[in-house]
C-alpha cells in the first residue's frame, strides 16, 4: 500500500470523530434527518454577523489593484498593525503589527508555531483532556507527545505537569476556554503554570514556550476577566482564529501573537513567517485578513450559545449527569454513568443521539456533547439522554 505507516496508524488513533461522523450518516440514511440528534461536531452554528457581509462587499467595492496578489508571508502590514492595535486595547501589552503574523485559523496557526520551534524529539506537553488534533499537529513537526492529566474541575493537575517536564520539554500548550471540557483557565492557574515553566527554564537552561490556543476566546458566559498569558510569562505565543466567535470555520483565518517581551521575538517571528511560506500556507487569505481586521470588535450573538449551555446544563443535571458547568466554547463534558465511555456512546447511538466518547480526546470515562446546534436537535436528545441514564441506574 503506497500510504505512510505513520499517516495510517494516525488515521486509526482519530477514529473517533469520524466513526461518529459515519455512524450520523447511516443513522439519518435509515431514520430521516429530524430524528436524529447529533451532538458531536463542533462547527459553529451561527452565522456571521451581518457586518461581515457589509464589510466584504465595502472592500471589494474599493479595493485597490493587487489586492489579490502574493503579500509578505505573516499577511499584510496595515492588518497586522490593526489587529496589534486591537490586542494592545485588550491586554493593556505594547503589541506591534511585527509581533502578529495572520495564519490559516488556530489550526494553520498550530503547525506554523509547532514546525518552528521543534527539533526530532522536542517533547510538547498537553493537558487531557484536549483537542486530539494536537497529537497528530506535534508529531507531524516532529515532536513527541507528552500527556499530563487535568484535575476534577478540568483544570491542569500542577503536579502532573510538574513531573512531566524534562530536559527536552519544548513546550506546553493550554487551551482556555477548553475543548471538551468549556472550562476557563482562572489567573492563579495560568500564574501556577507560568511558575512551573519558569522554574524549568532556570533548572534546564532552555527556553520552553507556553502556546495558547484560543479560538473560544470571546465565547465566555460569565465576567471573568480573561487572563492572557503575556502578563505571566515572557516565552509565550497565542494563537487564535475567527471560526468560531464570527462563525467564519470555513474561510480558515486567525492570527499568531508573540509576546512583545520574548527577547527572541525577532528571530520567533522569521521563522514563523520562513514556516508559514514553506509549509504550503504561503499567506492567509487575502480578503478574509482585510475583514476581520475590521471587525476585532464584533463577534456572532454569543447570548445564543449561552442559553444553549444553560438549557441543556440543567436537563442533564436534573436527569443526573455528574458535569462541570461550563464558562466558555460551546461544550459539555460530562461524566458516562458507566466505566465504558463507548458502550455508554453506543448505547446513546441506539437511542438517536450522536456525542463522541472521552477516549477521543485523552480521557476515559467521559463523554462531550457539542451544544452549537439548533434548539429542535437539543430538545430532541433529552429523550435518549435520560432514557439511557435510568436504564443503567436500574441495572445498578
Ligand atoms: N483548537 C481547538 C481547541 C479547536 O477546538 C479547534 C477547532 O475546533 C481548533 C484549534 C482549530 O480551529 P480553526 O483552525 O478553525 O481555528
Amino acid at each position: 500500500m503506497s500510504v505512510s505507516n505513520t499517516i495510517k496508524a494516525q488515521m486509526r488513533e482519530s477514529s473517533w470523530i469520524r466513526k461518529m461522523f459515519e455512524e450520523g450518516n447511516k443513522l439519518r440514511g435509515i431514520h430521516g434527518n429530524e430524528k436524529v440528534f447529533d451532538l458531536s461536531l463542533g462547527n459553529p452554528l451561527l452565522e456571521p454577523p451581518p457586518s461581515f457581509k457589509n464589510k466584504l462587499i465595502e472592500i471589494l467595492e474599493n479595493e485597490p489593484a493587487g489586492s489579490h496578489r502574493y503579500m509578505p508571508n505573516g499577511g499584510f502590514a496595515d492588518v497586522r498593525d490593526s489587529i496589534a492595535r486591537n490586542i494592545r486595547g485588550e491586554t493593556g501589552i505594547n503589541f506591534e503589527g511585527n509581533d502578529i503574523l495572520m495564519s490559516i485559523g488556530a489550526a494553520g496557526g498550530l503547525n506554523v508555531i509547532l514546525r518552528s520551534i521543534l527539533d526530532p524529539g522536542d517533547e510538547v506537553i498537553i493537558i487531557a483532556p484536549y483537542f486530539a488534533e494536537y497529537t497528530f499537529y506535534i508529531q507531524h513537526n516532529n515532536g513527541k507527545v507528552i500527556e499530563t492529566q487535568c484535575d476534577s474541575k478540568w483544570c491542569p493537575d500542577l503536579e502532573s505537569l510538574q513531573n512531566a517536564m524534562t530536559n527536552r520539554t519544548k513546550a506546553v500548550i493550554i487551551n482556555s476556554p477548553n475543548n471538551p471540557t468549556g472550562v476557563i483557565y482562572n489567573s492563579s492557574v495560568v500564574q501556577s503554570i507560568a511558575d512551573i515553566l519558569k522554574k524549568c527554564e532556570q533548572q534546564y537552561g532552555n527556553d520552553i514556550y507556553l502556546i495558547s490556543d484560543e479560538p473560544y476566546r470571546k465565547l465566555i458566559y460569565t465576567d471573568v476577566k480573561y487572563p492572557f498569558i503575556y502578563d505571566y510569562y515572557t516565552h509565550s505565543i497565542g494563537v487564535t482564529s475567527h471560526s468560531k466567535d464570527l462563525g467564519l470555520a470555513g474561510e480558515r483565518i486567525g492570527y499568531i501573537s508573540v509576546n512583545p517581551a520574548d527577547e527572541n521575538r525577532s528571530i520567533l517571528m522569521d521563522a514563523l513567517t520562513f514556516s508559514m511560506r514553506t509549509l504550503g500556507f504561503v499567506n492567509a487569505p487575502a480578503l478574509m485578513q482585510k475583514v476581520v481586521s475590521q471587525l476585532q470588535e464584533t463577534t456572532v450573538d454569543i447570548s445564543v450559545y449561552r442559553k444553549k449551555r444553560d438549557y441543556l446544563y440543567s436537563k442533564l443535571i436534573d436527569i443526573g449527569y455528574d458535569c462541570v458547568l461550563p464558562e466558555g466554547a460551546f461544550y459539555l463534558f460530562p461524566k458516562s454513568p458507566i466505566v465504558s465511555d463507548e458502550d455508554f456512546v453506543k448505547n446513546l447511538q441506539d437511542n438517536l443521539v450522536l456525542v463522541v466518547p472521552g477516549s477521543g480526546f485523552g480521557k476515559k470515562g467521559y463523554f462531550r456533547i457539542s451544544y452549537c446546534v439548533e434548539d429542535s436537535v437539543l430538545e430532541g436528545s433529552i429523550e435518549g439522554f435520560t432514557k439511557v441514564f435510568q436504564h443503567y441506574k436500574n441495572k445498578s
